[in-house]
């Protein structure tokens, strides 16, 4: 058993990365709509990392006999009026998550859990990741985003991204 404030972030966690991915269909859905197939492809595979994420932090509880308990999942509320309001969202939101990785972290390293550490790691390294694929995001999109043609090679590109399993694997 892990340490009981430990354990409850972790939990915690695992809503914050449901709501992740439930964030991500909705700005896929804001691109299915634009007819911008290629980022609505971006933000599918984005939700699909970041139910593998809450089902890391499952199965890390699982295996370390934590309780678990599966919140409720809020309703992604907020209103995309143009593309660049998706793409900040999305960094903005990486960023609400690095730091509550960093708190767990935290909290583990207080009471020298070297396991969840350790753990953790591979999320710390991947929310780097995160926040500077959606920081690229935003960069093309001031640099393509506003010239018709552009777009539609920037669509190109992103339609191009294929999901792959996550690096860490829990047995
Ligand atoms: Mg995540």
């Amino acid at each position: 058993m892990l340490n009981k404030k430990v354990s409850d972030l972790l939990n915690e966690q695992i809503n914050k990365e449901l709501y992740s991915a439930y964030l991500y269909l909705d700005m896929n859905n804001y691109f299915d709509k634009r007819g911008l197939n290629g980022f609505a492809n971006w933000y599918m595979i984005q939700a699909q990392e970041e139910r593998d994420h809450a089902m890391l932090i499952y199965k890390y509880m699982q295996n370390n006999d934590c309780p678990i308990k599966l919140n409720a999942i809020a309703m992604p509320d907020k209103v995309f009026k143009k593309d660049m309001d998706v793409l900040k969202a999305g960094l903005e939101h990486e960023e609400y998550v690095t730091a509550s990785i960093h708190a767990i972290y935290d909290a583990a390293y207080k009471v020298k859990d070297f396991r969840t550490m350790q753990f953790l790691d591979w999320f710390v390294k991947e929310q780097g990741e995160e926040e500077t694929n959606a920081r690229d995001m935003i960069t093309k999109m001031e640099l393509f985003g506003t010239d018709a043609k552009s777009l539609y090679m920037l669509n190109q590109e992103l339609a191009a991204r294929t999901y792959n399993a996550p690096s860490l694997v829990l047995d």
